[in-house]
């Protein structure tokens, strides 16, 4: 059953982010024959150095598979969004001269004064050419962390303290879920979809956990969908209850669907702190 929406969504939108999720989850699957990448330790790795794998290790991408896959994205971002046009045909048009290995180097660095200054030499887009880049290098990195989930969802895993850092590739998460059987509290990473458990009531971003200090709240008949507040940093956090239905969802569509509870936080003054390109 399709799901209704409690606000209206702009035209289109939730279904050109299920059109790019269908798009990245088939170039996954092609890509699972033609990329492999070593395989690191990861616990201890994480509990001694307090840093994304992806940033302690890199990523070795083959420069012409992510080409590739970069050329596809632009036809596809062109047809769902036809005002993108000209912003991707510059980008084709300048393909060649576009350093992919440095450019990856410098999305995992978080580095947002290369980009600006890419666009402005490109005259595209930050934005767009960020998304762009970003979405071409979400199926390596989902290859990548894919070894990894058995390893962070162990009990055993407890030396994670930046809750909103994903643990294998740096992007911030703002989305949680509660698991159905037990109600403990997993973040969930839309980049790379690694998922790691963060404490039940205790504010992800400054580590308040005082009592009636961490709220929640909901929309009148969507309970499963809900925003966790601070009112130490005045920070909030998307969840869903599996609780409520009894089942999992698509967290990555669950995310953007819920772009609504996005405005009632912000609207009441709650922030998800966010910044830099890695979000
Ligand atoms: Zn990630
Ligand atoms: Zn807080």
């Amino acid at each position: 059953m399709e799901r209704q929406f409690p606000v209206n969504l702009p035209e289109g939108y939730v279904e050109f982010f299920k059109n790019l999720e269908s798009f990245e989850n088939e170039k996954e699957i092609n890509l699972k024959n033609k990329c492999s990448f070593e395989k690191y330790d990861l616990l201890p790795l994480l509990a001694s150095n307090a840093k994304p794998l992806l940033q302690l290790k890199g990523i070795n991408i083959e420069e012409e598979l992510y080409k590739e896959i970069f050329l596809d994205l632009l036809s596809f971002v062109a047809e769902l969004r036809p005002e993108t046009v000209p912003v991707m045909n510059t980008l084709r048009e300048n393909v060649d001269e576009l350093n992919f290995p440095a450019i990856i180097d410098e999305f995992i660095a978080d580095d947002s004064a290369y980009f600006a200054k890419a666009a402005e030499e490109l005259g595209v887009s930050e934005e767009l050419f960020i998304f762009v880049l970003d979405h071409s290098l979400r199926p390596f990195l989902r290859i990548y962390a894919s070894t990894y989930q058995e390893a962070l969802a162990n009990d055993e895993f407890q030396s994670w303290n930046l809750p909103t850092i994903c643990p294998i590739c740096g992007s911030k998460s703002h989305f949680s879920r509660l698991r159905t059987n037990d109600g403990r509290r997993f973040m969930f990473c839309d980049r790379c979809f690694s998922e790691w458990e963060a404490r039940y009531l205790q504010c992800i971003y400054c580590g308040n956990n005082e009592p009636g200090s961490i709220k929640y709240m909901s929309i009148e008949n969507d309970e499963a969908y809900q925003i966790y507040t601070c009112e130490k940093c005045k920070g909030y956090l998307k969840t869903y209850d599996e609780r409520q239905s009894g089942k999992p969802t698509d967290l990555y569509i669950a995310n953007i669907e819920t772009i609504y509870l996005d405005m009632l936080a912000q609207e009441k003054g709650y922030t998800n702190h966010d910044f830099g390109i890695n979000k």
